[in-house]
């Protein structure tokens, strides 16, 4: 039964080449198999619900002529390969020796473990009315992808919860279709990365397995795009990638830290795809979603505060961004504990904030040694990575030197705590701080360039 099963089906995929493209037959076609007849009937087995709606959407006219040709049957019944086993021992379709296998559709895909990480997920997303809207963007593409906004891409300052939303919804997918869909998240450096890589050792192969990774994604997600500006080759990459999934009809959610008429060769290229998606900001959090984050972030990490002093954090964290929010309960939690207080109340609180010297709170100016990387990496189009990394070429080494002389000027700390959020002694900070301190005399580029990054910190 199997044999006559696949020689028929051959048929059919014969008769679908030079009928459709090429890569409509491998992404769609070619994933399915036939697994059963009855009555009128041909039982076909799908990897996933994507690739069944995009065949009952697109193919269904072709598969069903085809299929009336070389099976002589009228009609195609699909199920999901999550749904086979079931069916299989239902309609007591027993393996008889020397058969192969019944079709394992994508089987290496379903051994993988979630790779998302597990804290970030929808339930774990507090919701406020600053975030409420792209909250319900990202959990609607989670749950109807491509259906829903294609592509959906979310903007916003650094801390605000975009990378969470991203592995939310892989995390959501994940779980729904156990594996069966294949869903990638990558960075925009890990992007390049790749890129880059493989087209050292052989460009041929190279392109083709960067395709292969990329290009057979159902849903892809891409953190941190605005690292593509200013890379032409990358850009290229990226855009023939993109066309090539949303052609497919494929998922694409993509996250930058600003919108993209900002990343304007971007822009240009891409304008009239987005306008068929959504772009959507992600805010500073209010007041109200201040207090729900720092209660949800206590339960979570299981500290104890007393309820008092959550409105009083809640408005001293004005300008906080949520990851910084994070830091300041750790940091406050640990102080007191180290102060012999397991409960941590209003007194303990304000005292360690006082002492924090990255917490200029008192005069309402906010500015941390985050945000001034956050802005030097913005402005001179470098990662957090890089700039605290150990690489020493000239495009990195520059920006590091000015997050130094940044925090030598705006922040009370002593230069060899400077140095140590570098890795680096104190000496190579103070010569750091010396090297931008003079430039800016002498060099109006280098003046400007500082006060443009003070500007954006200070936003
Ligand atoms: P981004 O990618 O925008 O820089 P992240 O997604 O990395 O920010 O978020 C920073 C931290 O703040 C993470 O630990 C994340 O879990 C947390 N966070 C952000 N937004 C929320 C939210 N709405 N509810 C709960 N935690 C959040
Ligand atoms: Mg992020």
């Amino acid at each position: 039964m199997k044999n006559y099963l696949d020689k028929q089906w051959q048929e059919v995929l014969e008769g679908f080449e030079g009928r459709i493209s090429a890569v409509g037959l491998d992404l769609w076609i070619k994933k399915l198999k036939p697994i059963h007849m009855h009555d009128d009937c041909l039982v076909i087995v799908a990897p996933n619900e994507m690739t069944r709606d995009t065949v009952l959407r697109t193919y269904l006219d072709t598969l069903n002529e085809l299929v009336k040709k070389s099976f002589k049957l009228d009609k195609v019944e699909f199920i999901l390969q999550s749904e086979c086993d079931e069916y299989i021992e239902k309609n007591n379709l027993m393996q008889t020796e020397g058969d192969e296998p019944l079709p394992e559709v994508m089987q290496h895909e379903t051994v993988h473990k979630n790779p998302f990480n597990p804290k970030y997920t929808f339930e774990n997303f507090v919701v406020g009315t600053t975030n409420q809207m792209i909250y319900a963007a990202a959990r609607a593409v989670a749950e109807h992808p491509v259906v829903r906004f294609n592509p959906l891409f979310i903007y916003g300052g650094s801390g605000l919860g975009k990378t969470h939303l991203l592995h939310a919804i892989g995390n959501f997918v994940w779980e729904r279709k156990k594996g069966n869909i294949k869903i990638v998240y990558v960075t925009c450096e890990q992007f390049a990365n790749d890129f880059y890589e493989l087209l050292q050792h052989s460009r041929e192969k190279g392109m083709a397995e960067f395709r292969s990774k990329y290009r057979l994604a159902d849903i892809i997600l891409i953190d941190d795009i605005q690292f593509i500006g200013g890379k032409d080759k990358l850009q290229e990459e990226f855009f023939h990638t993109f066309n090539d999934l949303f052609q497919h009809g494929k998922q694409i959610i993509i996250s930058s830290d600003r919108p993209p008429k900002e990343i304007t060769t971007l822009e240009e290229r891409l304008s009239s795809r987005f306008s068929s998606g959504l772009i959507q900001e992600i805010q500073q959090p209010d007041l109200e979603t201040r207090m729900m984050i720092i209660r949800k972030k206590i339960e979570l990490e299981g500290y104890q505060f007393d309820e008092t002093i959550i409105p009083v954090l809640a408005e001293r964290l004005e300008r906080f961004n949520i990851r910084e929010i994070e830091g300041v309960l750790s940091k406050i939690y640990f102080y007191a504990n180290l102060h012999g207080k397991p409960v941590v109340d209003l007194a303990i609180a304000e005292e360690m904030l006082q002492k924090s010297h990255e917490l200029d709170v008192s005069v309402g100016r906010v500015v941390t040694s985050d945000k001034i990387i956050e802005a030097v990496c913005r402005k001179m189009n470098v990662t957090r990575e890089e700039v605290l990394g150990k690489k020493r070429n000239k495009e990195l080494v520059e920006p590091r030197q000015i997050c130094i002389y940044l925090m030598w000027k705006n922040l009370n700390i002593p230069m060899s705590t400077i140095g140590k959020i570098f890795n680096r002694d104190h000496t190579t900070a103070i010569h750091a701080r010396d090297k931008i301190n003079d430039l800016i005399k002498s060099n109006k580029e280098m003046k400007k360039l500082i006060s443009d990054i003070e500007a954006l910190i200070n936003k």
